[in-house]
């Protein structure tokens, strides 16, 4: 089977790991503080605060821009489910803004119009979720016009967008945003096996996810409510969690971050053959915005179910049959049965809806040779045909 995405370690990273497992710390060593420095840099945001995983991430995030029962989170429905679920953890509603037709990602139109709404009913959201779908950085400059305008927080879902650019800088700068995430599961773009990170440039939202990440204990003093007991001395100031990165995860993201913009520019070649080889086939290509670099974590095709004699799933059947790890990114989230309990219906968001009904995800990952490339493709026209 050729997967859709898979992750390249190479013995550089093999050497990192059995480096730290030869060490003195296997937690809470020099690694993570040093993998964090090293992304921070890489991205250009002050603070980067590692954690188990980007669903952690997201947690902590929330936790910190003060999310809590009365609020309401909105996001996109074309997500992996943990975009919405950081907000159901601190007790918020969650609502969704559809889709854009050409990007797919969140509609700045669409989330304007909820917004003139929602202040009407005085219910406006007090975090929004933005997501990078496949790698393609949203319209970050008019989202961020508004939530000046209606007075919200951004987090970047940035779980496939690690290396790519918005505007000539790289995503993870946080210039639109109070936090970016990333992902570093090992169908992203660099992986830690699981793994994630939350960046900001604000001090005070970071030294919050520095203690959420850690039981919200600290042995900071300026943060104690007293002068400590002795030098064995912490306190627990808030009700935080154990979701820290490990040395192991941590020497292995460094090692992978040294090649991000190798990774991120093969995704880019695959890409352009990828349009080539499929030009005559009645498939959508994926849009690409002039000015911005996606850092391409997916390659998703929509399939012109009018002009094919097959239903979405034969296709998606027939390829995975053929030894193609075809895959749908996304179920909408408001169609998930979990959230159907809550009162969303099929019909809520139907240009998310439509996108699902078309989508395919091929394969894409940095290791996909020409003539597996070919192989996809050749299925893919026979499949069509
Ligand atoms: C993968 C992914 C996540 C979750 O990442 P984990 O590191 O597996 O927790 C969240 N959001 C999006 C958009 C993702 O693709």
């Amino acid at each position: 089977m050729i997967p859709y995405g898979r992750q390249e370690i190479i013995q550089s990273d093999i050497d990192a790991v059995v480096e730290v497992l030869q060490s003195d710390f296997l937690t809470q060593g020099p690694k993570v503080p040093l993998f964090e420095q090293t992304v921070a840099n890489k991205v250009g945001a002050k603070h980067a605060i590692a954690v188990n995983s980007a669903t952690s991430a997201l947690h902590i995030a929330c936790m910190a821009l003060g999310l809590g029962q009365a609020d309401w989170l909105w996001t996109t429905p074309i997500t992996f489910v943990a975009s919405a679920n950081c907000g159901l953890y601190c007790g918020a509603q969650v609502d969704f803004v559809d889709i854009d037709p050409i990007t797919y990602n969140l509609c700045p139109k669409a989330l304007e119009a909820k917004l003139i709404a929602a202040e009407r009913e005085g219910k406006l959201p007090k975090i929004l979720v933005v997501v990078h779908l496949c790698g393609q950085p949203c319209d970050m400059h008019a989202i961020h016009g508004l939530s000046q305008r209606y007075g919200f927080k951004i987090i970047e879902d940035a779980s496939h967008a690690i290396g790519g650019k918005y505007q000539g800088e790289y995503i993870g700068n946080c210039r639109y945003s109070d936090i970016t995430v990333f992902s570093f599961h090992p169908v992203k773009i660099i992986t830690t096996a699981e793994g994630g990170m939350a960046l900001t440039n604000d001090d005070q939202l970071a030294e919050n996810m520095n203690l959420y990440r850690s039981h919200g204990v600290t042995r900071d003093q300026n943060r104690m409510t007293h002068e400590p007991d002795g030098p064995w001395y912490y306190q627990q100031v808030e009700l935080g969690y154990n979701y820290r990165m490990t040395e192991l995860q941590a020497a292995l993201g460094i090692s992978q971050t040294e090649r991000l913009d190798t990774f991120v520019a093969l995704r880019h070649d695959l890409a352009k053959r990828y349009d080539g080889l499929l030009k005559e086939l009645p498939v959508k290509t994926p849009w690409q915005h002039p000015g911005s670099y996606s850092g391409l974590h997916l390659y998703v095709i929509r399939l012109q179910l009018d002009k094919i004699g097959k239903t979405h799933r034969e296709v998606f059947e027939c390829l995975r049959g053929q030894g193609i790890g075809v895959n749908l990114h996304y179920i909408p989230v408001h169609t998930q049965p979990y959230y159907q309990k809550m009162g969303f219906m099929q019909g809520d968001f139907p240009i998310a809806e439509r996108y699902y009904s078309e989508a395919l995800s091929l394969p894409m990952y940095h290791g996909l040779t020409d003539v597996q490339q070919d192989t996809v493709v050749g299925c893919l026209r026979k499949v069509l045909s």
